[in-house]
């Protein structure tokens, strides 16, 4: 796997033609296996960002760029090649395998309707251990947990040997075990990485850099500590938020409370 410069320049995108933008034009530039975490409120443009991303709606303005390429001028089955994504909800395993899921990871890779071949099989056997999921190679995916199905979501993802891995919200309905497992995955793969995360401790510890979100404007985009301040959280969320440092670790960790 190689990462690569993410580059996103005025990127915006509304649904309606002179009604306001959901997300307004927003810049930001990502060296070669930097994790972006995408914060802010629900509703503040973080899946609308990651759409245009991951190449599923393309923005009213502006471009994307991986590697130096614009990823919406070039064909889709290239575009997969360069940027994988594991979304929240994704219905399109029915009736299919863990292995068969993962394999799915392949198609961008192969030509016409070519069967996978050897290569793809070590790649496909590749991602499943690093997710560990051989043990449940051949169960039928639907049958599996939160977790278990994430796991198999991620590994399909890899085995699109992409160079950009988006996540949309990837610790959702985990358990705190399987996300610390899902985050400290994250922070080992040599890939450019883009995550949204609705916990902003996780985000702090996990991320290189932060882009802050609210009704659609990037608010900070910087590094952890720049970005998720008292005042920029407290802003953005309407709480009170609350910043201290916690020992053994003396690591900074925020706490939120309604407004009086
Ligand atoms: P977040 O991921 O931060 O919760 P979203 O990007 O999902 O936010 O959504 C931002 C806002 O845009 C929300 O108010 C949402 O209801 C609205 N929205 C998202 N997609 C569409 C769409 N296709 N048409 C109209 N409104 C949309």
């Amino acid at each position: 796997m190689i990462a690569a410069d993410l580059i996103a320049e005025n990127i915006s995108w509304g649904p309606y033609k002179n009604q306001p933008l959901l997300l307004h034009p927003t810049s930001f530039e990502l060296k070669a296996g930097q994790v972006l975490g995408v914060v802010g409120p629900n509703g503040a443009g973080k899946s609308t960002l990651l759409r245009m991303i991951y190449r599923y709606q393309n923005p009213l303005t502006g471009r994307i760029f991986v590697d130096g390429d614009d990823i919406w001028s070039i064909p889709p089955r290239a575009a997969a090649r360069k940027v994988a994504a594991v979304l929240q909800e994704q219905h399109t395993s029915f009736g299919l395998t863990v292995r068969e899921v993962v394999t799915l990871g392949r198609t961008p890779h192969r030509l016409g309707f070519s069967t996978p071949g050897d290569r793809d099989s070590e790649i496909v056997d590749d991602a499943m251990s690093q997710l560990d999921l051989h043990k449940i190679a051949y169960r039928d995916v639907q049958t599996l947990s939160g977790g278990e199905r994430q796991r198999v979501m991620v590994a399909r993802a890899l085995a699109q040997q992409p160079q950009v891995l988006v996540l949309d919200e990837p610790t959702n309905h985990l358990d705190i075990r399987h996300q610390l497992e899902i985050l400290a995955l994250i922070r080992n793969l040599d890939l450019t990485i883009v995550v949204s995360l609705h916990d902003l401790n996780m985000a702090a510890d996990v991320c290189d850099v932060v882009l802050l979100l609210e009704a659609g404007h990037a608010k900070g985009f910087g590094a952890p500590d720049e970005v998720l301040t008292e005042t920029h959280v407290s802003e953005a969320f309407r709480v009170q938020a609350r910043s201290e440092y916690l020992s053994p670790s003396n690591t900074k960790h925020l706490s939120f409370h309604l407004p009086e």
